[in-house]
């Protein structure tokens, strides 16, 4: 824009404003007199009145950041394309939509149209603003359902918008994230490219996994395998200040409805990020499930492998209910006896008080199984000796808090994408990682009918007009029920209820008209 028409629609700006914001004043000066007003009144008055008048402002300042249009300007073709006009767009904002106009070109030799202004500005006409969309995925992601989530942002920002266009702003940030992920894994997987570690590297580093089932649509309930990578402190206990107790800390998250060999990578670009290579001691915690095992295995060689305390004594209590099939004193101490042992490293005495009881294709031999197979990971006291977690509690609660709370509500279904998308953004967002999780988010561009051009605006073919009826299908119908069905369409219009009179007494009038008015006198 040069110097004089910049200054001249600065001063314009400003004066516009300026009255706008005087007339508010005096506007609600009046109404705040006129009669007592509570501070809530006054409150939500003045935000809905400030919502008006910011979005105001920003399509001012959008019309002021745009440049002055010129002459003639390159297209991607090679060609040249000239100015049109200055066309409006529209795009909703955290305040609102909101409409300015920018200078179009359009280029004879490829038929395009350009908006040069929308790149730097970085929207797209006719969509949301990244400011909004980043609001929409948070809300989608941690919300209830989507429904919840555009009502909540009506409530706090004053913007309407439709849950699919929550939706829509979660799947899509989910999407980057997965596709991101998906790349660093296939870098590590096939090249051995791994990403650096963060700065600060933890002398001990726990990894832990779970699997939590989730409704799909087209494929039944499917499982999203979940990667906890985290480091723990030792925390006095709340309820005994002597006691020390183990804590989480630093979480961060995997979740992705892939098999456990891609996840399995993914995982492992995570333990990479989190200093995996440099850590003085790593522990995988898990339940019996044989992926975790192997995965373990495959890309943590070395690592201390434990099998999570509660899931081994639940073996236990499931054995005993089996044993003494009534919940008794006597099945309360076998499984306390039988706790105890494991707890102690004593593992040879559970399984020798099991085996009278082998044999029963039930929870004893699950647990004799369990047991047998798990034994080098069930070295309780060594663990404890070392102050290591023997819980995969914080898996449990990965699970409950990652998944479960957003994506196992009653009735919900899911498609595959969706599910991924969602449970992408979720772990990024817990892992503290949402800033970083935005930058990944392109410029967004408005989607044009042909792809690969980024500025252009493609002129949109009209719809065929719709054809008349031709002679041929009014001929379809014979004759005579063609004229009653005009007939009955006429009369219809008369008492059609979009026409229907509003006083009863009109009504009334309407109704003796009709021609069936002597047959229904006489059945009624
Ligand atoms: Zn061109």
């Amino acid at each position: 824009m040069d110097a004089t028409t910049g200054s001249t629609a600065l001063e314009t700006f400003v004066q516009t404003m300026t009255d706008r914001m005087t007339t508010l004043a005096r506007t609600l000066a009046a109404w705040v007199q006129t009669e007592p007003r509570t501070l809530q009144q006054q409150e939500a008055q003045l935000l809905n009145q400030l919502h008006e008048l910011g979005s105001l402002l920003l399509s001012g300042l959008l019309e002021l950041a745009s440049p002055c249009p010129v002459a003639t300007l390159a297209c991607p073709c090679g060609a040249t394309a000239s100015f049109r006009r200055l066309r409006p767009a529209t795009v909703t904002t955290l305040l609102g939509r909101l409409t300015y106009r920018r200078a179009t070109y359009g280029c004879a030799s490829c038929k395009k149209r350009h908006a040069p202004l929308d790149l730097p500005l970085q929207v797209a006409a006719g969509s949301f603003s990244l400011g909004l969309q980043e609001l929409l995925a948070l809300l989608g992601a941690t919300q209830d359902s989507f429904a919840e989530a555009a009502a909540l942002l009506a409530r706090l920002c004053l913007v309407q918008v439709c849950p699919n266009s929550v939706r829509a702003a979660t799947e899509d940030l989910g999407a980057t994230l997965v596709q991101h992920t998906q790349d660093a894994a296939s870098s590590a997987q096939n090249q051995d490219i791994l990403p650096p570690a963060q700065p600060a590297v933890p002398r001990q580093l726990y990894i832990s996994m779970d699997g939590v089932l989730v409704h799909c649509r087209t494929s039944g309930w499917r499982e999203i395998k979940t990667g906890c990578v985290y480091t723990t402190r030792l925390q006095r206990a709340r309820r005994a200040p002597y006691a020390r107790v183990l804590r989480m800390e630093q979480p961060s998250y995997s979740a992705s409805l892939a098999e456990a060999a891609p996840f399995g990578w993914q995982l492992c670009v995570e333990a990479a990020v989190r200093g995996v290579a440099q850590a003085d001691e790593l522990i995988v915690i898990g339940d019996g499930a044989h992926w975790i095992w192997t995965l373990a295995e495959q890309h943590f060689p070395g690592a201390t492998q434990i099998v999570d305390w509660y899931h081994a004594s639940q073996y236990v209590w499931n054995a005993a209910t089996s044993i003494h099939t009534e919940a008794s004193a006597a099945r309360t101490l076998w499984a306390k006896q039988q706790l105890d042992a494991l707890w102690e490293g004593r593992l040879d005495e559970v399984l020798c008080s099991l085996a009278p009881h082998a044999g029963d294709a039930g929870a004893v031999d699950a647990a004799v199984s369990y047991y047998t197979t798990q034994r080098a990971r069930m070295d309780y006291p060594s663990y404890r000796a070392r102050n290591l977690q023997i819980g995969s509690g914080t898996i449990e609660s990965t699970c409950k808090q990652l998944i479960s709370a957003r994506l196992k509500q009653a009735g919900m279904l899911w498609s595959e994408e969706g599910a991924n998308a969602v449970s992408a953004v979720r772990a990024w967002l817990k892992s503290g990682r949402w800033a970083a999780a935005l930058a990944l988010r392109a410029v967004p561009q408005r989607r044009y009918q042909q792809s690969g051009l980024v500025l252009s605006e493609e002129p949109v073919a009209k719809p065929a007009a719709r054809k008349p009826p031709t002679a041929a299908t009014a001929r379809e119908l014979p004759v005579a029920v063609r004229e009653r069905v005009q007939a009955e369409l006429a009369a219809e219009a008369v008492y059609h209820p979009w026409r229907r009179a509003f006083s009863i007494r009109q009504q009334c009038r309407q109704m003796a008209a009709r021609p069936d008015a002597v047959e229904r006198a006489a059945t009624a």
